[in-house]
């Protein structure tokens, strides 16, 4: 495992519990707004903790911290994952993965293992404007094989969009609504801009997205899972149908 930071303590990254996350180096993406891009290129990442290290804290602080959260980067990039999550629920810890999708047969392989408590996926944006939001070319249906996966794991799990101004307009959040499968929390976050962001990308915004396009996602979510309040506290408001 190529780690690149451990956060000791989160109450907002695994739904309804107290959690250690574990950032690892490397992407395959470029998305413009990332808000992590010192782990994106593990070549010129600052080095982190050994893996060995995470699971000797982790052990230490058992009863203390009841879930473990593997986000990136792109966990799934991580050849030693299964065996990363493996140690991990021997310590007796369920395990979220935060993933961008783009190895569906990772999480196929890690789901029939039934490694994975919780799935959040990350859904960008629709397959037209997939490779503009990514920063890099990719196949949009290999995105929609994870989804389905998600989809039909059985696991607690949610897709997330960051909303983003320039990128998304209203249209697109019906669009996005239809690829998800119905019965799964979809989670709305709005892009906030970073100085790192115009450092890196000067095109992006400099302002969060207009209410307007805030709320016709909000509705498509909130038509489709009412509590999603209560799935994430990272969500923004919901805006209830019809208003
Ligand atoms: S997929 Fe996630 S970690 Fe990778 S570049 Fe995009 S936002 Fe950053």
């Amino acid at each position: 495992m190529n780690i690149g930071g451990l956060q000791k303590l989160s109450f907002i990254d695994y739904p309804d519990r107290l959690a250690a996350v574990v950032f690892t180096q490397g992407c395959n993406w470029r998305c413009p707004w990332c808000h992590n891009p010192g782990l994106l290129n593990p070549a010129t990442a600052q080095p982190g903790p050994g893996a060995n290290d995470v699971l000797t804290f982790l052990e230490s602080r058992k009863g203390r911290v009841d879930a473990v959260v593997i986000t990136g980067g792109e966990p799934t990039l991580q050849p030693d994952l299964g065996d990363f999550i493996t140690a991990l629920r021997k310590l007796g810890y369920p395990v979220k993965l935060d993933t961008n999708g783009s190895r569906p047969e990772v999480l196929k392989d890690l789901l029939e293992k039934q490694l994975l408590d919780f799935i959040a996926m990350d859904l960008k944006a629709p397959p037209a404007k997939c490779n503009a939001a990514i920063g890099t070319a990719f196949a949009f249906p290999t995105l929609q094989r994870s989804i389905d996966l998600i989809g039909q794991s059985g696991l607690p799990h949610h897709f997330r969009t960051t909303v983003v101004p320039g990128l998304h307009e209203e249209a697109d959040a019906a669009v996005l609504a239809a690829l998800i499968p119905p019965a799964s929390p979809w989670i709305i976050q709005a892009f906030r801009p970073l100085p790192t962001h115009k450092t890196r990308h000067p095109d992006l915004p400099d302002q969060p997205p207009p209410p307007s396009l805030l709320q016709a996602f909000h509705r498509e979510a909130h038509a489709r899972t009412p509590s999603i309040r209560q799935i994430h506290p990272k969500c923004p408001e919901p805006v209830p149908p019809n208003t």
